[in-house]
């Protein structure tokens, strides 16, 4: 018995140390291969986006299809009407969690504009605090604002709202792409807001507030608050973004796949 538990033992140990040795290997194969997360997650959950390691992470693609474009768009406004909303609350309300995403919201927002702005996407504008140019987006952030300024147990609601009607629109989008740089910046914002998500949970809980989730199933909404904040996994670190250096990061870069941490 003794003998098995140790040879269970020593196996998982080599395996971990071939994990470990291919990994280096790829890293040595590549001149000057660096690795590197595009995201930084603090201790409440904030997960803010790294931006000059998102574009350092870009590698060279075909260009935007419609689809991607609109999906970039309306995520773009999406991020803009978390950043605006939380903003509110904070001056609303004064708790902490609103200040620190709200400021992590302006770092997705940015992700998305070094995309658009990557692949010589025109719309790359911001509008001012708390002001849309599509109405629907505008009525609901009235609506949002006006409901979470009724009580903190509302505010917070709103930020578990909020965070996962992006949770849902960013894994439709993800389902129709197939763009290596969008694939990155939207998995990140999404495990950005599964963050968000347990973060405003967490205060929901410590209120003795129970949530019903309204864009995605009780299920998955279990499944997110009950596990622990994500961290951001390694992008190979190439230097520059797209249309810099055409030629160098073609086909066959497969930047966006990493040693896992
Ligand atoms: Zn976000
Ligand atoms: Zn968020």
């Amino acid at each position: 018995m003794k003998t098995i538990i140790k040879t269970i033992v020593i196996s998982s140990f080599i395996a971990a140390a071939l994990v470990f040795s291919s990994c280096q290997k790829d890293m040595n194969n590549s001149k000057n291969a660096q690795y590197a997360s595009v995201i930084n997650v603090s201790g409440d959950g904030t997960t803010a986006v790294i931006a000059a390691n998102v574009q350092s992470a870009f590698v060279e693609t075909a260009a935007l299809t419609k689809t991607e474009l609109v999906s970039l768009l309306k995520m773009k406004e999406a991020e803009k009407l978390a950043h605006d909303v939380y903003s509110v609350l904070y001056q609303k309300w004064g708790s902490q969690v609103f200040s620190n995403i709200s400021a992590a919201e302006s770092n997705h927002l940015n992700a998305i504009i070094l995309l658009l702005t990557n692949y010589g996407a025109a719309d790359t504008s911001i509008g001012e605090d708390g002001l849309f140019s599509d109405n629907e987006v505008q009525k609901l952030y009235n609506e949002l604002v006006a409901n979470a300024t009724l009580s903190i147990e509302e505010a917070y609601k709103t930020g578990a709202l909020i965070e996962e009607m992006d949770i849902k629109d960013l894994t439709i989008s993800l389902s129709s792409t197939t763009n290596e740089n969008v694939i990155m910046v939207f998995d990140n914002l999404l495990k950005g807001s599964r963050n968000h998500l347990r973060a405003f949970n967490r205060q929901l809980t410590t209120l003795g507030v129970a949530y019903t989730p309204a864009y995605i199933s009780q299920t998955d909404y279990n499944l997110i608050v009950s596990s622990s904040m994500e961290k951001g996994k390694q992008y190979r670190m190439n230097g520059q973004g797209n249309g810099q250096s055409k030629g160098q990061k073609g086909q066959g870069n497969r930047g966006n796949e990493s040693c896992s941490n």
